[in-house]
This record gives C-alpha cells, sequence and structure tokens, in this order.
C-alpha cells in the first residue's frame, strides 16, 4: 500500500507542490485552523481523468474533508493543476497518513527531544524548549526591561506574585525567548518541576484531536498536571467557541490552585478577539508587560552576542551598520548578520562594511522576491544531498536522509514563512514537533561542526541569491 501510495506521487510531481499552493490558498478561504487541524495530516495521492485523490488518516477525517472542505479543495486545487480545470476530490483513508504517534515507535536518535526536559504525557506532550532561550542568552534593553524583569521575578517565586504574567508585543520582539527562559530556569531549580511551554495553535490542535479520539480525560489530566504553564501565542487559540472555553477552564483551574501561568501574545488582552469577559479581567488583574523594538544600543548588543554564539570576530562598525538598517524584528536582524557571515565565507571576503551593504541588499532583494517556498527549499536539498525527493518526503531515517531533512525543516523555519505545521505538511506530513526537534538537532550539530554550519549557510545563501548566483 504504501509503496503504491508513493509511487503514484512520484509520477505526477507537480502534484505536491499544487495541492501546497492549493492548500495555502484554501487557508485564506477555510481559515488557519481547518487546514492545520484537518487538512496536515492529509496528503495527495494522485489526479487522474480530473478526480484528485487524497489521503486522509482515519474515517473521521475523510468524512470532515470530504463534506467540509471537499468543494473548497476542489476548486482552489483546479486552478492549480496544470490544465486549470475543475476537478473532483476523492477522500481515502490512507492508515500511512497517521500521525507519528499511532505507529510503533522507533528510536529516532537525532531528533528525539532531550529526555529529561519535561514530562512528557503522550499525545498531549508540551513543546520541547530550545536550547537557546535563556536569561543568559537575552541582552536587557530599554524596550524590554520591564517584561524582562517580570520573567525574572516570576521564575524565582513561581505562582505568588506575579500572577497570570502576559507579555504582549510584535513579531520578533523575544516573547518566545523570555517565555522558554522562565521554564528553563524553574528546571535548573527542580528539574523535576511540571514545565509546561505550548502554543496556542497547539492547545487548539490537542483539544480537538482530544474531541475527535474521545480523549478529553487524557487531554485535561495533561493540561490539568501542570505546575508552570507557559502558553505562547495565545491569539492563534481558535476562535471557536468549545476551544475558547477550554482554554478558559483550563487557565482557571490552574490560576485558582496557585500555578503559575504565563502567557504570550501579539497584542494586548482587550484586542483579543478569542478573550472571553472574564479571562480577560482575570489578565488585566495580573501583571501585563509589553515588549517594543529594540533600540540601535540593544540592537548592537545583541548582535555582538550572537557573533560570539557563532565565534566570529564582527568588527563593531559593521555591527552598527546592519543595526542601523534593522529597526524593528530581531529574528529578522539575526538573520541578516548569518547572511552576512554565509557572505563571506561563501566569497572568502573579509567581514566589512562593505560585504554587510551586500548582505542588506540581498535581504532587500529577498524581501522583495519574497520567502522561500518550500518546492525550491526541497529541489536544492535534494540536488545538494543527492537524495530523491520521495526519500526525503518519506520516514527512512538513514544518516544522510535524515541530514538532509533536517537542513530542508532549517531553510524553511529561517526563510520562508511557513509554520512548523506547514513545513511538515511540505516534508511528507511530519508532526510540528519532529520539524521542531529536527531543527533543535541541525542547530546543535552546526554549533559542533563549524564545516557543516559553513555548508548549511551557504546553501542557504545561494538559495537567497536566486537564479543570479546559481
Ligand atoms: P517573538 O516570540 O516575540 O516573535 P522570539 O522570542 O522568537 O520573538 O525572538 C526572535 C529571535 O530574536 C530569537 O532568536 C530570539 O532569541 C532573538 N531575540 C529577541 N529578543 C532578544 C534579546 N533581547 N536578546 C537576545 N536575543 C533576542
Ligand atoms: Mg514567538
Amino acid at each position: 500500500m504504501e509503496n503504491q501510495l508513493r509511487l503514484q506521487i512520484d509520477e505526477g510531481d507537480w502534484i505536491r507542490p499544487a495541492w501546497e499552493r492549493a492548500l495555502q490558498r484554501a487557508e485564506r478561504r477555510l481559515g488557519r485552523e481547518a487546514i492545520q487541524t484537518w487538512l496536515r495530516d492529509a496528503h495527495p495521492v494522485s489526479f487522474k481523468e480530473g478526480v484528485l485523490v487524497i489521503a486522509a488518516p482515519n474515517g473521521t477525517a475523510r468524512d470532515w474533508i470530504e463534506k467540509k472542505y471537499g468543494r473548497a479543495l476542489a476548486e482552489v486545487f483546479g486552478e492549480e493543476q496544470p490544465a486549470a480545470q475543475p476537478v473532483a476530490v476523492r477522500v481515502v483513508v490512507d492508515a500511512q497518513a497517521k500521525p507519528r504517534r499511532d505507529r510503533p515507535r522507533r528510536p529516532e536518535p537525532e531528533s528525539e527531544p532531550p529526555p529529561r526536559r519535561i514530562p512528557a504525557s503522550g499525545l498531549f506532550a508540551p513543546i520541547p524548549l530550545n536550547d537557546k532561550y535563556t536569561f543568559e542568552n537575552f541582552v536587557v534593553g530599554h524596550s524590554n526591561r520591564f517584561a524582562h524583569a517580570a520573567a525574572m521575578a516570576v521564575s524565582e517565586r513561581p505562582g505568588r506574585h506575579y500572577n497570570p504574567l502576559f507579555i504582549y508585543g510584535g513579531v520578533g520582539l523575544g516573547k518566545t525567548h523570555l517565555l522558554q527562559a522562565i521554564g528553563h530556569r524553574l528546571l535548573e531549580a527542580n528539574p523535576r518541576a511540571r514545565v509546561a511551554y505550548i502554543s496556542g495553535e497547539m492547545f487548539t490542535a490537542h483539544f480537538i484531536t482530544s474531541l475527535r479520539e474521545s480523549r478529553e480525560e487524557e487531554f485535561r489530566r495533561a493540561y490539568r498536571s501542570v505546575e508552570i504553564w507557559l502558553v505562547d501565542d495565545i491569539q492563534f487559540i481558535a476562535d471557536k467557541t468549545s476551544t475558547k472555553q477550554e482554554f478558559f477552564h483550563t487557565f482557571n483551574e490552574l490560576y485558582l490552585t496557585n500555578r503559575q501561568v504565563v502567557l504570550a501574545a501579539d497584542r494586548p488582552p482587550k484586542e483579543l478577539r478569542l478573550m472571553e469577559d472574564r479571562l480577560r479581567s482575570r489578565l488585566e488583574a495580573g501583571l501585563m508587560a509589553e515588549i517594543g523594538p529594540p533600540d540601535l544600543e540593544t540592537r548592537v548588543a545583541i548582535l555582538e552576542r550572537r557573533a560570539r554564539a557563532e565565534r566570529v570576530e564582527v568588527p563593531t562598525d559593521v555591527l552598527l551598520h546592519l543595526a542601523a538598517a534593522i529597526e524593528s524584528n530581531v529574528r529578522v536582524l539575526e538573520a541578516t548578520l548569518i547572511r552576512l557571515l554565509a557572505l563571506a565565507s561563501l566569497s572568502r571576503a573579509p567581514v566589512d562594511v562593505a560585504l554587510a551593504e551586500r548582505a542588506l541588499q540581498a535581504f532587500r532583494v529577498t524581501a522583495a522576491r519574497g520567502p522561500l517556498t518550500a518546492e525550491e527549499v526541497r529541489r536544492a536539498v535534494c540536488e545538494h544531498f543527492s537524495v530523491s525527493e520521495s526519500d526525503l518526503l518519506s520516514d527512512r531515517r538513514d544518516k544522510r536522509t535524515s541530514r538532509a531533512r533536517q537542513v530542508a525543516m532549517y531553510l524553511l523555519r529561517a526563510h520562508s514563512q511557513c509554520s512548523l505545521v506547514e513545513i511538515g505538511a511540505s516534508l511528507g506530513g511530519k508532526s510540528h514537533s519532529t520539524v521542531l526537534y529536527g531543527c533543535q538537532a541541525l542547530e546543535k550539530a552546526m554549533r559542533d561542526d563549524p564545516a557543516l554550519a559553513a555548508e548549511v549557510r551557504r546553501l542557504g545563501a545561494r538559495l537567497l541569491e536566486g537564479p543570479a548566483h546559481s
């Protein structure tokens, strides 16, 4: 069954990219939640005589997709396929498309999360923390001083003074970093503390899974046994009454038993559509801390620290040049530095202001040309590592294929606008957490092996340069 399905995919290799583009467009129409919940574990099997066959992991998903999304999928896919004609959609059940947890688990040495960090609770396990997101690695400046102090206070005396703590601010300003830093600090103090870091997106997915599979009990037990609850990006909690209510109940139960709750969002509580009034007033009664864009000094300090972490000397005037050009997003700021280092290693040129200007220019071009697509990255990675696309998308775990897959995950995370869930979908239906472990495993390998780090950076830089460079 598996071979047969894969063969068909190989035959029409435009199907998968077309399917992905169709999903992207469907997302605008159907909403993110629908795609994440119902379609991320589905994949296209074949397209013959105007009929698109999609495989879903189980009967419920099949029925739901067919009934609720069949028509929309047929339309968007119809516009993506070569003949640009309307299609019919048929959904079948494919046991292979089942989420990983239902399969016997084989060890996956390079991409397992470190075992000690977080008490796993099976299906509803939280997200492992990223080793980089510690207080030690966080640069304090005017724009984040208050949020940082609040996070420190919470990690010293959880559940006491500042409960709940609500951190909000724009993209790439350090919210996730601070949330995870609290988690790290608490686990350092007590490795057995039940710290759970989770995103709003994942809460929604877990809750819906629990309903779909009649595992509400297990869901509640997992969520309510938590001692420190770190919930990121709560703006992504689906705008659906039952999920909002469940979130409120979970929050309440933890809060009323003095567990520490820390939440992060891209806007203040009063602007969150998802809020129940009761929840909003609870949040506003706790501590709210806004993170703003860092000032120039802080940006330079962040770059300095990052350069040190990469073990390269970068002259201060170069750091200043980058920091002056990119004002509002630390992630982009860091990406530009990494890009500069890639250019330096690619062209064996010194790291100076002229090269920084090139990195910035390329960045501006990139901004204009748009982010990398999953298709481009897959193609480049397959070529670079000499693996076939079907192996990349499969579950093969040999060293070369795993490495190639990790690099694809990493590049997509760095240079596309895909969420973890979307990256997983574009790599053969991997789960959100598999992508996360993959990226973390590669980052660690890159820290240990500078040659690998340079190789990955060069590959990324070449992709971003686009056709001009290849
Ligand atoms: P957000 O969750 O607010 O979108 P993140 O916490 O993911 O932002 O931060 C984006 C990137 O910038 C991360 O790599 C993070 O480590 C880094 N970063 C943000 N703020 C700081 C800071 N003050 N010091 C060091 N690194 C930072
Ligand atoms: Mg974040």
